[in-house]
């Protein structure tokens, strides 16, 4: 593959306190692809895409994207490169209707899309549509986290990051999200990087994937190869 780097994750090391939840981390996302972290509770997962963001910084090693270092940047200013985020937990504003959600998503340089990119979201979600206007608190879990990435997409990012999209939802439901996250990147080429706990629908929908283990990537390889890999599938794949 010759396909250019968008994100660069060299030698990461982040603590809390004197903590080490990073050990070293050493991950590349290149543009057009689909790459997931996959690892046990408390592996560092959520560590490594805040790592990414931002908040905490890194103490050591670099974060780059798109040919800039931003190890040392600002948060805010993290955001304007356009690496969107969708956190564990969802965090769309409930008291908000899901149309006022979509439209605190959009960036103010993107004002001029916004009604096309709403019809973009309501197209690949369609039961956002039909729920414009109730209160993100209302719905439901599934379209709470399609409200979460459908709000990341309207900043038009270059890199959507991820954090456990199918946490607590029912099988079918996760099954939808992960179908929609398929469709954007083939059919617009979305850059996406996925932490999941779920490692047998993250590995197939992802072209590559990396292993994280006590804040250390252990292994790495095509999503096809760590699905057949035997240690993958103890301790991931088969309930271990
Ligand atoms: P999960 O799937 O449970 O979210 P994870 O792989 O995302 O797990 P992290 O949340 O990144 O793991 O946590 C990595 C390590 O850092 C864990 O040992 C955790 O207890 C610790 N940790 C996380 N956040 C903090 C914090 N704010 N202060 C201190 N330690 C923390």
């Amino acid at each position: 593959m010759t396909a250019e780097t968008l994100l660069k994750v060299e030698g990461v090391e982040t603590f809390y306190g004197n903590i080490r939840a990073l050990a070293g981390v050493d991950v590349e996302v290149k543009k057009g692809e689909i790459v997931s972290l996959i690892g046990a509770n408390g592996a560092g997962k959520s560590t490594l895409m805040m790592t990414i963001c931002g908040s905490p910084q890194a103490r050591t090693g670099k974060v780059l994207f798109d040919g800039q270092d931003i190890t040392r940047m600002p948060t805010h200013h993290i955001a304007r490169l356009r690496i969107a985020q969708s956190p564990e937990g969802r965090r769309i504003f409930p008291r908000m209707t899901v149309y006022e959600n979509l439209q605190m998503g959009a960036s103010l340089d993107n004002q001029k899309f916004f009604q096309e990119d709403v019809e973009k979201m309501f197209t690949l979600f369609p039961r956002l549509k039909e729920r414009q206007f109730q209160r993100g608190g209302t719905l439901s879990g599934g379209e709470q986290q399609m409200l979460a990435i459908a709000r990341a997409l309207m900043a038009r990012p270059k890199l959507l990051m991820l954090d456990e999209p199918s946490l607590g939802l029912a099988p079918l439901v996760s099954k939808q999200i992960f179908a929609a996250i398929k469709l954007l990147n083939e059919q617009q080429g979305l850059t996406v990087f996925l932490v999941e706990q779920n490692a047998f629908a993250a590995l197939k929908l992802s072209h590559r994937a990396y292993v994280l283990v006590n804040g250390s990537i252990t292994m790495s390889g095509s999503g096809a190869e760590l699905l057949a890999n035997p240690e993958v599938r103890a301790a991931y794949l088969e309930g271990g």
